[in-house]
């Protein structure tokens, strides 16, 4: 298996016409490199695009990243999920602003050793940024490659990344590029598996610059590959989220300081399903009087490793008070407080 220069040259000729205009491609900086990457793992590029801008201007280097307290960074992600990315953007931060005098490096092996960064993100900002030879696999260069050579190996598993790397490395070694080529082609990847060689339903193929040499599509082989037969299973938490509120006030919870969305504010909410008539008695415990319940549509949220399927009750008391465990605040406060996505049914109803 291996690259030729006129597949390169194809692509790289193809990336440079048809690239979407997109905010972190105006300078491809290391910092802007690297933020844009972390925002664009499990998100999609147009919910990234806006948030990008605003948070490149409320942090525009690396220093100011990392002295962000908490809560703002928080407000800067919501609504991107998985929040652990920016809690390890601020620790990266700190550490780079600590051992590189605030610039990020440009050898892989040093980006992989810092919070937050793999293999794929290292060789993206090292090649993106710094034109360093340096493959970056994902999901995206595995599809468009395992179709391209008809090759049916297992794309969920680390030996078949680890083989296109070494696919992409061999031909780095073996042919003069420039820094710019080096950029190019890995963003032109990136932008082929995006907009052409599409992750669900058929790929565009009339588009593709590789339209006439991909041995899948002349095999016919295009909806068995890529082939990722490990499926991954997860389990389903049952929840059930109380909007608890009074004329003026909402009430809130801190998640615990570590794991899944720490130190996030969230409604109140307990990890297993409560019976309609049960809501009123439950609530009064914790709450004192209530004056009525509603409740809310039911909702999903899926993370990378669970999901969360909710029921919800809208619940208003007489009067909220500090039950020591959370916060009251203003009802129109509620917009300034950094709530995840996975309550974005709920949060539309009161924001
Ligand atoms: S020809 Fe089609 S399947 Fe093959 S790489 Fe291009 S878009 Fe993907």
């Amino acid at each position: 298996m291996e690259l030729t220069k006129e597949q390169i040259s194809a692509l790289l000729g193809w990336y440079r016409e048809n690239k979407r205009d997109l905010p972190w491609r105006k300078n491809n900086t290391p910092y802007e490199t690297w933020i844009s990457e972390i925002m664009l793992q499990q998100t999609r590029v147009e919910a990234v695009k806006e948030r990008f801008v605003l948070f490149l201007k409320e942090l525009p280097t690396v220093q100011d990243l990392s002295n962000c307290e908490d809560d703002r960074l928080m407000k800067l992600w919501e609504g991107m999920g998985y929040y652990s990315r920016a809690r390890n953007l601020k620790k990266c931060a700190q550490e780079v602003v600590a051992n590189y005098e605030g610039k990020l490096p440009d050898d892989p092996a040093l980006l992989r050793k810092l919070p937050g960064i793999g293999p794929y993100t290292a060789g993206a900002i090292s090649a993106i940024a710094y034109g360093t030879k340096a493959a970056a696999v994902d999901g995206n260069v595995l599809r468009i490659l395992t179709r391209y050579f008809d090759d049916y190996s297992d794309i969920n598993k680390d030996a078949t990344k680890r083989q296109y790397e070494a696919v992409i490395e061999t031909y780095y070694k073996e042919n003069t590029l420039s820094k710019e080529d080096i950029s190019d082609l890995t963003q032109a990847f990136m932008e082929l598996g995006a907009i052409v060689c599409l992750p669900n339903g058929e790929p565009l193929c009339d588009r593709c610059p590789w339209k006439d040499q991909c041995k899948a599509k002349r095999e016919g082989h295009l909806s068995e590959i890529p082939n990722k037969k490990t499926k991954i299973e997860r389990p389903v938490v049952l929840k059930t989220v109380f909007v608890v509120m009074d004329e003026t006030s909402v009430y809130l919870t801190k998640r615990p300081h570590k794991g899944l969305l720490a130190d996030m504010y969230e409604f109140y909410a307990v990890d297993h399903s409560v019976p309609d008539e049960e809501v009123k008695g439950l609530m009064e415990e914790v709450f004192g009087t209530v004056r009525s319940v509603r409740k809310l549509p039911s909702s999903k949220h899926i993370f990378s490793h669970l999901e969360w399927h909710m029921d919800a009750y809208e619940v208003t008391v007489e009067s909220l008070r500090d039950t020591g465990e959370g916060i009251v605040i203003l009802k129109e406060e509620l917009k300034d407080y950094a709530v995840p996505s996975a309550y974005q049914a709920y949060l539309k109803l009161y924001r």
